[in-house]
């Protein structure tokens, strides 16, 4: 293991803030980024309340703290504290990662970007097919976005347990992106069974079967997956979920949530250090790390 980073009169500091905050990887991930490529940073986790939102950002900006990335559950609010916001930001309606600009605060959605780079290698399988995304959080809407402006997919299918949030997804994308092709679903596994065995990709965008409920899946019939499928799983803790190990004896391609969450860090450290993470060497210094 790496030694500690030496904290000095410039070192910048940029961080995390989210409530809950303790299961967070991010500060391995950045701060060994940093360590390895002699950059004079430190990431810390900030446990952050909702009440206390607004009276940290400024605390931020006092301190000069160079930009934070964003957790549960204050992704959608913190967009109405934000100075300036990129454009994918905007249409997802989440910032997961901001940049302080000499007190002017830039919100930005990188959560898009490690979606991007997971699903890249396959987008000539996805393009015009159908999708079912599991989920109707914060970051189902990135996946939604992604898959409709990078991917170029025909058709979504959104299920989630409460099928007023799909609902409302569906009319957002509709009004927002002018996508039509949304159905929505309420998550009953056999009821959706064949939604799910028709779909080329299948992504499940829910917190089910993170850590410590690695025995949940969001289904466990067998016969929604195939071996013509691909499976990604955001969560990536476990990395191998009950739902990718199913998909996975069924033949399907499964993919885990680690390279979307270290390719989402990658982009918030571009953004406040101008440098390159090692991403590669990052993956296999997390994949070590299963189950914490
Ligand atoms: P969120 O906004 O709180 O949404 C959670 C979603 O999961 C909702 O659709 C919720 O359904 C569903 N859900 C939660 N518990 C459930 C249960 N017991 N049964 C059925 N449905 C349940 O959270 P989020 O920000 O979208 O994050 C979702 C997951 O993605 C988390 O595990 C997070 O760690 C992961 N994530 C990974 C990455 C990555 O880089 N790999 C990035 C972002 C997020 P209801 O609407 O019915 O409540």
């Amino acid at each position: 293991m790496q030694s500690s980073i030496e904290i000095n009169n410039n070192t910048k500091i940029v961080g995390v803030i989210g409530h809950p905050i303790k299961h967070t990887l991010s500060p391995i991930m950045h701060n060994y980024a940093y360590k390895n490529l002699n950059l004079d940073y430190v990431y810390l986790p900030f446990d952050i309340s909702s009440i206390g939102l607004h009276d940290s950002l400024k605390g931020m900006v006092a301190l000069g703290i160079r930009g934070f990335n964003v957790t549960i559950p204050h992704k959608e609010r913190i967009m109405e504290y934000m100075d300036e916001l990129s454009d994918s930001a905007k249409i997802v309606g989440a910032v997961n990662t901001v940049v302080n600009d000499n007190g002017t605060l830039i919100g930005y959605n990188t959560d898009v970007n490690g979606i991007i780079k997971t699903l890249e290698e396959f987008k000539k399988n996805i393009r015009g097919k159908t999708v079912s995304v599991l989920g109707a959080g914060g970051a189902a809407r990135s996946v939604i976005y992604t898959l409709i402006n990078h991917f170029k997919v025909k058709k979504i299918n959104i299920i989630n347990r409460t099928v007023e949030k799909a609902e409302s997804l569906k009319d957002y994308f509709s009004s927002k992106m002018l996508f039509e092709k949304i159905k929505t679903y309420e998550l009953i596994p056999p009821d959706v069974t064949e939604i799910l065995a028709k779909s080329k990709l299948i992504i499940n965008a829910s917190s089910i079967g993170m850590s410590p409920d690695s025995d949940d899946s969001p289904t466990t019939i067998l016969e929604s997956f195939n071996k013509n499928q691909i499976v990604f799983d955001i969560v990536y803790n476990p990395q191998k979920t009950k739902f990718l190990a199913l998909a996975e004896e069924q033949g399907a391609l499964t993919i885990n949530g680690l390279k979307m969450f270290v390719e989402q860090g990658a982009k918030s450290f571009e953004l406040w250090t101008n440098e390159m993470m090692p991403t590669n060497q990052i993956l296999e210094l997390l994949s070590e790390k299963d189950n914490i």
